[in-house]
């Protein structure tokens, strides 16, 4: 960064000298600092002291100290250079020697608070938990009792993979919630569902209807629908039934409540910023007035809204330091990674007859898009698992960029899972940016035995793509992965799951590394890379106390390291 000053600059300066240089580098700092700068030391508002502090800032990349000023880092350094730039107001933060490295990003997350408080919950968003197809059912029976014959009985979160029983719920599993209501599993990935026998009668499929393009009605060894229905054949289901209303002033208070709940959350995991798929817009602004928004929103759009964007010329980079228009919300171009939908140019092992993988979009279709929001001038960004999804979506990019060309476009490629030599290149001469799985390495080596050692080996593929100079980002895709950073990066650095199995060992990176993935390239996805991810004068004072470092700890207790404080803008928004 061409206006980052080095640990030699700051340590030759003395307090006068720096307030000086602070006030000519840092124009944004002139009306917190305006009445001293000229003369003295700007008085900090916080200076925490005694940190081993992990900057990710490439030219200081350890210190004890930094001093904030008006919300922003004003200098980093020793702990007896900082304290000199405390007066009688400043409040000091002591860290004790505790570890501190700059606020968590998040770059792909559907932040469905809404739905962690009113719905039916039948699996642990948080943590790897096993739970029984029994409990499931009796949830479903419970929330069944509360609603009307014809209306919609639906639970959230489930996992295929971390089910007792060892086997997939099926149609017949959900017929005793009730025949009276059409039923429906949703799958936490977001892109299979189980349903009930009612459902399929409402939805008039059957046993004879064949596959829609980019989607399946699942099948037994007899022909029989077994219940499980992947991507574009939910469709059939979405028209039909009844749904809970809610009145207007209903949907708006549960919408803020929602977002107030998980913003929370991400507080109490680390997170400072975080990309959000969509979303109540008004209600995301709300909850921001009424100060209960605890983390830094780069809000990604879709339908209505992105459609305003193009028409009205908003462009990403819209907005300010809390909430501001990042790229599109992600263009789904194939199936998914954990449900094991994703397009690959190889059959499925072990699948039979013989399945390659959902593709749900055209070439042409997904041509005409990218190119409209590219011409908008909005940061383009598609969902895309498989080697197919990427190079679909990697041609519409290139031919975009052929007919309207221009600089630093950064193409966002949502998870991104596996590449091979010829992607690789072709991202890295896109400049793209991959936002790629975080916990999964963690929390789903479950579904890794779908794919196999060899595919894996090319999966997630953080090492590569570092090597390769791509500054690959971290984005959970909470509701399908947890969003815990920490747990990410344990997984990033291990490759090793929940159950003690690796896939992929070749993917390893480094803890500074994963650290550098989850922070900084954060930012670069989003074009912040100037404001925020990392620990360095004139950025967003956004950063997270850790109760162990990373570095030090066993690399099988990384996500056991508990978050002690979590800051933005200097102001803590969670304390253990
Ligand atoms: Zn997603």
């Amino acid at each position: 960064m061409s206006t980052h000053r080095s640990r030699r600059d700051f340590v030759g300066l003395g307090a006068a000298g720096m307030a000086g240089a602070l006030a000519s580098s840092w124009p944004s700092l002139a009306h917190g600092a305006q009445s001293t700068a000229a003369t003295s030391a700007p008085e900090a508002d916080t200076v925490v002291l005694n940190g081993t502090v992990h900057t990710v800032d490439a030219a200081t990349p350890r210190a004890e100290a930094f001093a904030i000023k008006s919300g922003r880092i004003i200098a980093v350094g020793r702990s007896s250079d900082i304290r000199g730039l405390a007066g009688k107001a400043t409040r000091v933060m002591d860290a004790k020697g505790m570890t501190i490295v700059p606020g968590f990003i998040d770059t792909h997350n559907h932040p469905i608070g809404t739905t962690l408080l009113y719905e039916t919950i039948v699996g642990n968003p948080f943590e790897v938990e096993f739970v029984t197809i029994a409990s499931i059912v009796d949830k479903l029976r419970a929330k069944a009792a509360t609603l009307p014959p014809g209306t919609w009985v639906e639970g959230f979160f489930h996992d295929d993979t971390k089910l007792k029983d060892k086997r997939l719920l099926t149609m017949r599993d959900l017929d005793s919630v009730s025949t009276e209501h059409p039923v429906i599993v949703r799958h936490r990935g977001g892109h299979t569902y189980f349903y009930n026998s009612k459902a399929f009668e409402l939805a008039g499929v059957t046993k004879d209807t064949p596959n829609p393009p980019g989607g399946t009605y699942d099948r037994d060894g007899n022909g029989e629908l077994n219940g499980r229905v992947t991507d574009r054949a939910s469709a059939a289901f979405s028209r039909v039934g009844r749904r809970p209303e809610y009145t207007q002033a209903e949907r708006e208070k549960r919408d803020r409540d929602g977002i107030a709940h998980i913003s929370k959350e991400f507080a109490r995991y680390g997170l400072t910023s975080v990309h959000h798929q969509g979303g109540n817009l008004a209600a995301l602004q709300d909850v921001r007035a009424r100060g209960d928004l605890r983390h830094r929103v780069s809000y990604e759009s879709s339908g209505s809204v992105l459609e305003s964007m193009i028409t009205n010329g908003i462009r990403t980079g819209f907005g300010d330091d809390w909430i501001r228009f990042g790229a599109t919300s992600e263009h789904t171009v194939d199936g998914s990674f954990s449900e094991r939908t994703m397009a690959l140019s190889m059959p499925y092992p072990n699948v039979t007859p013989p399945y390659t993988g959902n593709v749900t979009e055209t070439q042409e279709t997904l041509d005409a898009w990218v190119e409209r929001v590219h011409r908008a001038g909005i940061q383009v960004n598609c969902h895309a698992n498989g080697d197919v999804a990427i190079d679909m979506y990697l041609t519409a990019f290139e031919r975009a960029q052929r007919v309207a060309p221009r600089a630093d476009a950064r193409p966002k490629i949502t998870h991104c899972t596996l590449i091979n030599d010829d992607l690789v290149r072709r991202i890295k001469a896109l400049g793209a940016v991959p936002s790629m799985f975080t916990s999964y390495a963690y929390y789903n080596p479950d579904k890794f035995v779908f794919y196999g050692e060899e595919l894996m080996r090319r999966c997630m593929a953080y090492r590569t793509l570092l090597d390769a100079g791509i500054p690959a980002a971290a984005g959970s895709d909470f509701q399908p992965g947890p969003f815990a950073p920490l747990m990410g990066i344990q997984g990033m650095v291990t490759r090793t799951g929940w159950d003690g199995k690796t896939w992929g060992a070749n993917q390893r990176i480094s803890v500074a590394e994963a650290i550098r993935v989850n922070t900084l390239n954060g930012a670069y996805a989003s074009r912040e890379e100037l404001t925020k991810g990392s620990i360095t004068e004139g950025k967003l004072a956004d950063f997270v106390m850790l109760s162990d470092d990373p570095h030090t700890v066993s690399a099988d207790r990384i996500k056991d390291i508990r978050i002690v404080r979590t800051v933005v803008g200097g102001s803590t928004t969670y304390e253990a």
